[in-house]
């Protein structure tokens, strides 16, 4: 910034109005961190940076986008929309056009612009680090990286390039070794690779996007994953200490999908909807699907289901309402207006798994081979739609006001941590 080129007094995304940020603001979105953690290694206190955060600045819990994936909450996040708004509401959609799933992690299906990228227009520079390289690319929609904004995956940090990037030799750089797609570093990677950009180039916004491995594989009282947030808390400690506004939110929870014997309680909807319909009249759908599913076996808490056209959505409700470990089995109509989800992308019948079990398609297609020894948790319903909402400075009183009478969004977490802050 200099005289003749004084930044804006706002930036508007999406009918959102933002104020230029009083200092760096820096959001983290811990993935797959569900309050319950927090809860546990507070009362153990365990985690003291967090806690001061939560006794100096501001903290609740807050909703987020359903379904409970990282994806759609991601994008939630990153545009300060709902689902319904941005359109990513999976990894997946069905289109009926073809009957063929359509992967909706790429940028060209996001609808509407990036906080970070209309900031980054705006003047002000930018850094988005995601641990997954399937988000990536979403998530840098609209910016220009040559501008010296910088966009990376720690799964790629070997592979950086100033085109595609915005930084290189990145391993080099950071002084940490790549870290496995399956180790609590891809994540600690993120953290660190953004406090040292901090220290660098001090840019204004920075959207930090953790991997939600330790909590799928952990319970809040296993010893593996107190030491994961021991970490996060030590590297949120260094982070706050650089005169920032720190923001903490989740994209989803986790919840423990087994029974007493240790074996995922699972519902096999497709072989269900087969057995009472017949075979290709229904098209269920995983939306948790992605490359790296050793960790839950593509089994979430949530899924769609589509019909070929001879059987009606009331029929498919009325077959599987009753199933035990369903909770919900709602039309598209519904499900749209109760989960805030957009319409053109949505199934005939949205199926949501109680806390204590997840939904596959067809026992055959789902290799389960990688929970060997573990208790399946994973994500996707209601019950792992709830998430912690954390500010290292207190809210300024217009903000105050706006908690104390509305509904805490996780998609909200920009706006609160640049305009609602002190
Ligand atoms: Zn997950």
């Amino acid at each position: 910034m200099n005289a003749t080129h004084r930044p804006p007094v706002t930036v508007t995304v999406n009918e959102t109005s933002y104020r230029w940020p009083l200092r760096p603001v820096v959001v983290v979105c811990i993935d797959g961190g569900d309050p319950r953690y927090l809860r546990r290694y507070l009362a153990e206190g365990a985690v003291p940076h967090i806690a001061h955060f939560i006794s100096q600045g501001f903290a609740g819990v807050a909703e987020g986008s359903m379904p409970s994936f990282t994806c759609p909450n991601n994008m939630s996040m990153i545009t300060g929309t709902p689902t319904s708004k941005h359109g990513i509401s999976g990894n997946f959609y069905l289109d009926t056009a073809t009957w063929q799933p359509v992967v909706m992690t790429g940028p060209e299906l996001l609808r509407g612009d990036t906080v970070i990228a209309r900031f980054a227009a705006a003047g002000a520079k930018v850094v988005s680090i995601t641990a997954k390289d399937k988000l990536r690319r979403q998530l840098a929609k609209g910016l220009d990286v040559s501008q010296g904004h910088v966009s990376f995956s720690s799964e790629f940090a070997d592979k950086c390039t100033m085109a595609e990037n915005g930084i290189e030799n990145v391993i080099e750089w950071l002084g940490m070794g790549k870290p496995g797609m399956y180790s609590m570093e891809l994540s600690l990677f993120v953290l660190e690779a953004g406090l040292k950009l901090l220290r660098e180039r001090r840019p204004d916004l920075l959207f930090l996007s953790l991997t939600d491995f330790v909590q799928h594989k952990w319970a809040p009282e296993e010893a593996d994953a107190r030491r994961f947030y021991e970490r996060l808390d030590d590297l949120f400690g260094r982070l706050a200490a650089e005169d920032i506004t720190l923001a903490l939110t989740a994209d989803h929870g986790m919840s423990d999908k087994s029974n007493a014997a240790g074996e995922p309680n699972v519902i096999w909807l497709q072989d269900v909807l087969d057995a009472r319909f017949g075979k290709d009249q229904t098209i269920v759908i995983c939306p948790i699907t992605d490359a790296f599913v050793a960790h839950h076996g593509a089994l979430g808490g949530f899924v769609r289901v589509w019909s070929r056209g001879k059987v009606t959505a009331r029929q498919i409700i009325e077959h599987i309402g009753g199933v035990d470990g369903i909770e919900l089995a709602l039309d598209k109509a519904t499900a749209c207006r109760m989960f805030d989800m957009p319409m053109d992308r949505e199934a005939d019948v949205a199926v949501v798994a109680r806390e204590d079990t997840c939904i596959g398609a067809s026992a055959k297609d789902h290799d389960l081979s990688g929970l060997k020894g573990h208790r399946l948790r994973t994500h996707g319903g209601v019950s792992e739609a709830k998430v912690p909402f954390i500010l290292s400075r207190p809210l300024n009183d217009a903000y105050k006001a706006k908690a104390a009478s509305t509904p805490l969004k996780s998609w909200q977490i920009f706006d609160y941590a640049i305009n609602g802050t002190v």
